[in-house]
């Protein structure tokens, strides 16, 4: 019987709405397995600038350092998008991540054999695609520095700084290592070495760590012909490893051949136990509030908490279960198509109902 301390960080727009589906989920797993899990509520982004002035409270905080695991909805939208502001959502959920040492972001990445339809691309490229996408999430092009912007003459000149050290690499790379033992054994290793001295140094440290476990077989490939076998050849990848801006990039790619952004989760882990779990999409202001957001994303994410955070394989499994048999059986939200379409609640009921 397992114990956790659960932080729920609700966010903005759809996030609320998501977030609520999620944790029925996880209380009905815990009912069903006989496991205790409490949950505390905390404000993060848009919602903690209203209340508070600051995009991520001490209070929130407090809250996730003594947690187990945090689920987030979503951060941003309309009202707070003033590019001068001085405190913008998305602070919160970067300092999050710094403040919790989360450094690699997972987001596994599958098509739905039910869903292929959805797909912009044709359904024999993308039958069984099956990829695990392990980005770095504190370094490069994202946190370097000097990052400024200066009068030269009668120009004004910007900079940007794609910084890594080798420590920031070595331990990306493990983790994905790891994941590849356990999956199909092939790493992918995403760089530009052939013109930058930061890949060049990837690349290096990739070969060093691959060394670590023979079983993996680790290849390497440039960002950009990678951006075009995810199009051509998705099914060709495993475990795919980059660094910052590449994954920022490439993890959309990849989401928009599953033809289902609403159903896609992550997980930002560091070296402990503790992790932070959301969706890949954002706060959807366009439908906020109207109770047709499709939680299915959220609900991944939290079966991600189970197996990372709480070590809890089998119960991750049940809820991926539930809510591949739900989409089997016809449940749709709005964004997924079909002729009638579930109400958020309705399609969080939906997988309560396959949890038992
Ligand atoms: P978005 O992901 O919020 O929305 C893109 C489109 O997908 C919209 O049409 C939306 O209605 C739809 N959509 C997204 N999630 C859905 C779901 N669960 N169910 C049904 N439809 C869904 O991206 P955007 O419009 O570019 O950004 C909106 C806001 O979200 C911005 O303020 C942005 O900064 C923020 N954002 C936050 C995160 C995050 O919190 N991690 C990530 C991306 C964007």
């Amino acid at each position: 019987m397992t114990t956790a301390n659960l932080v729920l960080l609700p966010g903005d727009g759809i996030g609320p709405e998501v977030v609520a589906e999620a944790q029925k989920v996880l209380e009905r797993v815990a009912k069903r397995f006989g496991h205790t899990f409490t949950f505390s509520t905390h404000l993060i982004g848009g919602a903690a600038i209203d209340a508070t002035g600051g995009s991520l409270p001490r209070t929130t905080v407090d809250a996730c350092q003594a947690s187990d695991a945090v689920l987030l909805g979503a951060v941003g939208g309309p009202k707070w998008d003033d590019p001068r502001a001085k405190v913008r959502p998305e602070q919160g959920l970067l300092a999050i991540r710094q403040t919790l040492g989360l450094y690699a972001n997972l987001r596994p990445v599958r098509v739905h054999p039910a869903l292929m339809a959805a797909s912009p691309i044709k359904e024999d490229r993308i039958a069984g695609v099956d990829i695990l996408f392990v980005r770095e999430l504190t370094g490069g092009l994202y946190f370097g520095e000097p990052r400024l912007r200066e009068k030269v003459g009668d120009h004004t000149r910007a900079v940007d700084t794609l910084v890594y050290t080798d420590v920031e690499i070595r331990r990306v790379i493990r983790m994905a290592l790891k994941l590849a033992a356990g999956r199909r054994k092939l790493l992918t290793s995403v760089d530009k070495a052939n013109v930058l001295e930061s890949s060049r140094l990837w690349r290096e440290v990739a070969v060093q760590v691959a060394a670590e476990d023979p079983s993996v077989r680790l290849e390497h490939q440039l960002v950009d012909s990678c951006a075009m076998r995810l199009v051509t050849a998705p099914k060709s990848f495993d475990v795919v490893v980059t660094e910052n801006m590449f994954g920022d990039i490439l993890t959309d790619e990849a989401a928009v051949i599953t033809g289902s952004l609403g159903l896609l989760p992550s997980a930002s882990l560091g070296d402990g136990t503790r992790g932070l779990y959301e969706p890949i999409h954002g706060s959807a202001p366009d439908i906020a509030g109207k109770g047709i957001a499709n939680p299915l994303g959220t609900i991944m994410s939290a079966a991600m908490l189970l197996r990372h955070s709480l070590d809890l394989e089998v119960e991750a499994r049940a809820v991926e279960l539930a809510v591949d048999e739900a989409v089997s059986n016809g449940a749709r939200t709005a964004d997924l198509g079909g002729d009638k379409s579930l109400s958020t609640s309705e399609m969080g009921a939906a997988v309560l109902a396959r949890l038992g």
